[in-house]
């Protein structure tokens, strides 16, 4: 496994390992691996030639500057995981060489970026999306692999890959949960054992309302109020929403349409430090 810093770097080692024809999966991370990266490293692994994951704690996504300061970092050990997940290159940029002096393009997917997770965190999606577009414009790779985990960071990345011609295919993953049901998230670490505790509610709630659905509670304004309940029911817990969208343009449902899926959205904070999870509602 190399480690590369550059982009010229990274496009000549990539020219020379694939020239006949063999396919690339690019894993876009942030680091602090657990088990949730590790699943995407595996997909790729298993579905293409060379696997590329990138490392870069994007500055542009934060739009709280403490939060990006406390993000937690490692690279020994993520490069340790990523060499045991088979990765060939992990690309980690420093900053300057993602936003060079004069940087100035923004690549927006306004629809679905000013709702949900974008109404709390501004500026947050644009981060991502320009990061996103960059990082597969570097790699051009055939596979892009996204975790579910980030619900509507799918959503946006999908959007801008048709809506740019990007050419390669973007892969969603299942999201990886604690044995307890959290979903696997870097900011976990940095819950108190309180908060690890009360953090459940989160998943219990969606599993609690998929099984409503499921029982034939087709109404999504009272399953969505179902789970803001579970959870603001816990001391810990700050709810910031709870909504039941719809997959694609994460526009809020007020009936489940059996032919159309849906998904229910949470996000809350334990102390200062938020987490979302989401589960597809289906029969
Ligand atoms: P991050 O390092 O948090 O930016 O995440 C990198 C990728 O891993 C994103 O595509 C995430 O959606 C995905 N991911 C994060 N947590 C999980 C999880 N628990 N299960 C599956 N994928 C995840």
């Amino acid at each position: 496994m190399h480690i590369i810093h550059t982009i010229a770097q990274l496009r000549s080692e990539l020219g020379s390992t694939t020239p006949n024809g063999k396919s690339i999966g690019v894993v876009p991370t942030m680091g602090a691996l657990h088990d949730g990266h590790i699943s995407l490293l595996q997909s790729a692994r298993e579905q293409c030639d060379v696997v590329v994951m990138t490392l870069f704690v994007n500055p542009t996504q934060f739009n709280d500057p403490a939060d990006f300061l406390k993000y937690p970092r490692d690279v020994a050990r993520d490069s340790l995981i990523a060499e045991n997940a088979g990765v060939d290159f992990i690309f980690a940029p420093a900053p300057d060489e993602m936003y060079a002096q004069g940087f100035d393009t923004v690549v927006s997917v306004p629809g679905l970026s000013n709702i949900l997770e974008g109404a709390s965190r501004p500026g947050h999606f644009d981060g991502v999306a320009t990061v996103v577009t960059k990082l597969l414009n570097i790699v051009r790779a055939d596979r892009a692999y996204f975790g579910q985990k980030d619900y509507q960071q799918l959503q946006v990345v999908k959007r801008l890959s048709a809506d740019l011609n990007i050419g390669t295919e973007i892969v969603a993953c299942p999201t990886v949960r604690e044995p307890d049901g959290l979903a696997m998230s870097s900011r976990n670490v940095r819950l108190t054992p309180g908060q690890r505790r009360a953090a459940v509610v989160l998943s219990k709630a969606l599993f609690e309302a998929r099984k409503s659905m499921q029982a034939g509670e087709m109404d999504a304004v009272k399953l969505a109020g179902a789970i803001a309940k579970t959870v603001s029911d816990e001391p810990l817990a700050k709810l910031d929403y709870a909504v039941i969208v719809d997959p694609e343009n994460l526009k809020p449902l007020t009936t489940i349409d059996l032919t159309n899926r849906a998904v229910a959205l949470i996000a809350a904070k334990f102390g200062d430090v938020r987490l979302i999870d989401n589960i597809e509602l289906f029969r």
